[in-house]
């Protein structure tokens, strides 16, 4: 799946959909940097999906048409 995060516009190296509560822990997570979450809905079921981006994905940030929103 390729494209670009709705959240913070960058790439993102998976997406997970979930209908549940979770748990999400990426400290020194040597594989993420961060997952941004957006609510939707997958066949009339809300969701959150899930959007991890990796690290070099998220040091990249020379997007000059993109905002990027700092804490
Ligand atoms: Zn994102």
């Amino acid at each position: 799946m390729d494209g670009e995060c709705p959240v913070c516009g960058r790439a993102f190296d998976s997406v997970s959909v979930h209908e549940g509560g979770l748990m999400v822990n990426l400290l020194a997570n040597e594989r993420y940097r961060r997952v941004c979450l957006d609510p939707g809905e997958r066949e009339e079921t809300p969701v959150i999906e899930f959007y991890h981006h990796t690290h070099a994905q998220t040091a990249l940030g020379t997007e000059p048409s993109r905002a990027e929103p700092q804490s």
